[in-house]
């Protein structure tokens, strides 16, 4: 009997990867102020960090958790339902289901475990799991991991997504969208999905992992802004605009009861560290009441896309801090990226698989931690280096 060789064959896909230049690299960041970085010795300002509202460094949050680590200790030492589980959590989630108008929420260690246990739990192998093209990796491996038909519609597009939700109109259905998308940060149309949910009697469910913090009147984000009951099941992270880490999931004190009874990943898992929860917790009173810091990112926002405008560089339709500057090819996105980081500028390239093969691009994040001063160097910058790198490829 021969079997393969899984390691080698592990191996070989490294090297395949690596002969199509697409393989990814760990860089080791030295240094760290807001969104000033140090990587190899040499300083870059940081256009990839998901810290948007700068919170990640905030004196308020290292305060919080530094007394709460003084207190409680490092470790959370077990799992929720096993000893796990603090004060600590406990008012974080509440705040969280305030924060968002919703009547109870769940934390998660990860949005990856968040996702994963949400869709297992609630999908079986006869239910339908309708998703956008573009979601984020972690609702695609939940609904394949829940073994439920699962279902891509067109990106943003209610009318295939009804279409998908028709092709088995008697099985469960739960439709999976991003608010914001991660790759090109533009906003689910979150309303005629809720709408259609309704006339198909599926179930919403809305990421909103860089929505948070941003979007939305007191920033609790674009799934946040839909009513308990036509978004019944919001997930979020507390790892990007709220600059900790971990995730939630909010909605119903049914569907919370049932995720903690079912949501493997959940159960299985140590707690969050109590100091995060009291670190996040501070982040969503700056988050919410900040106005001021919210606004600071939108007019950063506002700057990058006026500026590109007027320099004819083309971009995405995203009003979140997410601004993708789309190349094509992963070589001209790669030798893009190389020109910034030589100018001064960590501005990674996405390529595929990551984002659809041909649709390589640059992902600017911004931040209120960026001046103005930052943003138009980085316009700048950009100005030089597409025209370089589209003419090499
Ligand atoms: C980052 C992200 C996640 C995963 O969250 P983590 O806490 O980093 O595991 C899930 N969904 C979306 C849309 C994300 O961008």
């Amino acid at each position: 009997m021969s079997r393969p060789d899984i390691l080698a064959r592990l191996a070989a896909a490294h090297a395949h990867r690596a002969r199509e230049d697409l393989l990814r690299r760990v860089r080791t960041i030295e240094r760290v102020d807001g969104c000033r970085i140090v990587i190899d010795g040499k300083a870059l300002l940081n256009f990839a960090s998901n810290d948007y509202l700068g919170l990640a460094q905030h004196p308020a949050l290292r305060d919080a958790l530094t007394k709460a680590a003084a207190h409680w200790g490092v470790g959370a030492t077990a799992a929720h339902l096993l000893g796990g589980h603090r004060q600590e959590h406990a008012a974080l989630e509440e705040k969280l289901a305030r924060w968002t108008g919703r009547e109870r929420a769940l934390l998660f260690s990860t949005g990856y475990m968040a996702n994963l246990g949400v869709l297992t739990a609630l999908l079986r192998e006869d239910d339908l799991c309708v998703q956008d093209k573009l979601n984020h990796a972690s609702l695609i491996d939940g609904a394949r991991a829940s073994g439920a038909q699962f279902k891509r519609y067109r990106h943003a597009d209610a009318a295939s997504a009804q279409q998908q939700l028709q092709s088995l109109p008697a099985a469960g259905a739960l439709l999976a969208t991003d608010g914001v998308f991660s790759m090109d940060g533009d906003v689910a149309p979150l309303a005629e999905l809720a709408a259609l949910c309704k006339t198909q009697h599926a179930t919403l469910m809305i990421d909103d992992a860089h929505g948070i913090g941003v979007l939305g009147a007191d920033g609790a984000g674009c799934g946040a802004a839909l009513p308990q009951e036509d978004a019944p099941v919001l997930m979020a992270t507390l790892g990007k605009a709220l600059g900790v880490a971990g995730a939630f999931v909010a909605g119903s004190a049914r569907l919370i009861d049932g995720l903690v009874q079912f949501a493997r990943s959940y159960v299985y898992t140590t707690a969050l560290p109590p100091a995060l929860a009291t670190a996040a917790n501070a982040a969503i009173d700056i988050a919410r009441d900040d106005d001021e810091r919210r606004a600071r990112l939108q007019q950063r926002i506002a700057q990058f896309r006026d500026g590109a405008a007027a320099c004819g560089i083309a971009l995405l339709p995203s009003p979140s801090a997410i601004q993708p500057v789309l190349i094509g090819t992963s070589d001209a996105a790669l030798s893009a990226s190389r020109y910034l980081e030589t100018a001064g500028f960590y501005v990674p390239a996405i390529r595929a698989p990551t984002v659809p093969a041909g649709s390589a691009r640059l992902r600017v994040t911004l931040s209120a931690a960026h001046t103005e001063g930052d943003v138009a160097r980085l316009l700048d910058a950009l100005a030089l280096a597409l025209p370089r790198a589209r003419g090499a490829a």
